[in-house]
């Protein structure tokens, strides 16, 4: 029975199993893996080898939240936001404020996504917050009243829909998430020049920040892209959450808050070579 108990607790600490855990390893590394930067397995589950990391500040933005230590990247991504916010700059906005990007090896986080674990996803503010708080999402404003489903007039400006053209014509852009209603809005003022709201992908949530993936780089072999978006400029009913999605979504959400104590995440089986990295670390 004893020897029973001890293959059982085994099994339970595997560096699988570890993932999805609050005190995830992924969340403890201080450093890097060695090597230049590549990425293994999937946006959502996967990790970062030779990670960058993005300083507090630069020509046009500035990193914020850095106590979540979520500032490395591949070095696609910090060359992408850096570059991103050098145009922004050059057109006269404010700094653009970068929140999540990875963490030093990428991996499973703990809390707030699923995905971010290549060092290719980024999430990027539509505005800065009221005050100087910026740890919490309630103090940056909202482009979309949730109960009305409609735009918020007073937030939104012309420097929305400039910012995400920017950064979805850029080659190493794959997808930029935004709350579908921020879609809708793009899909209807937008004029003839509609080619890049194709990248533009409606999702839920993604109403303060929008949320930037890149492509699988090159020189990463085992990374797994994600099917390629749909011809078109995404503005057909794909734009159009109907009301019974939302109703299942607030349903589904009230019910997940109620039993996600009991019920733990679907735990996944990182790549091998993920999996190395906490094994010898
Ligand atoms: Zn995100």
């Amino acid at each position: 029975m004893i020897r029973l108990v001890l293959v059982l607790s085994m099994v339970f600490i595997s560096p699988a199993a570890a993932d999805s855990t609050r005190d995830s390893p992924w969340a403890r590394f201080s450093q890097p893996a060695p090597g230049t930067s590549e990425v293994v397995g999937s946006y959502a589950n996967g990790c970062l080898l030779g990670a960058e990391k993005l300083e507090v500040k630069g020509p046009g933005y500035q990193s914020i939240r850095r106590h979540r230590k979520r500032f490395f990247g591949h070095s696609r991504l910090i060359a992408f936001i850096k570059r991103f916010a050098v145009s922004l700059q050059d057109r006269g906005f404010e700094d653009i404020l970068v929140g999540d990007l990875s963490q030093v090896r990428g991996g499973p986080l703990p809390f707030g996504h699923r995905s971010h674990q290549l060092g290719l996803d980024a999430d990027l503010w539509f505005t800065a917050p009221d005050s100087k708080l910026r740890g919490d999402d309630k103090n940056f404003r909202s482009l979309v009243n949730v109960h009305t489903e409609q735009i918020n007039r007073d937030v939104w400006s012309d420097r929305i829909p400039a910012t995400l053209k920017l950064a979805a014509e850029d080659p190493d852009v794959a997808r930029i998430f935004v709350h579908w209603v921020i879609k809708n809005e793009l899909c209807k003022t937008v004029g003839e020049d509609r080619s890049w709201l194709r990248k533009v992908r409606p999702w839920w949530g993604h109403s303060r920040h929008f949320h930037v993936r890149l492509h699988c780089p090159e020189g990463s072999p085992g990374c797994v892209s994600q099917a390629s978006i749909p011809k078109g400029d995404g503005c057909g009913k794909e734009a159009w959450f109907s009301a019974a999605q939302v109703k299942k979504r607030k349903a589904r959400t009230k019910a997940g808050k109620k039993d996600k104590k009991k019920r733990p995440r679907k735990r996944r089986v990182l790549p091998p070579r993920c999996r190395a990295l906490i094994v010898n670390p």
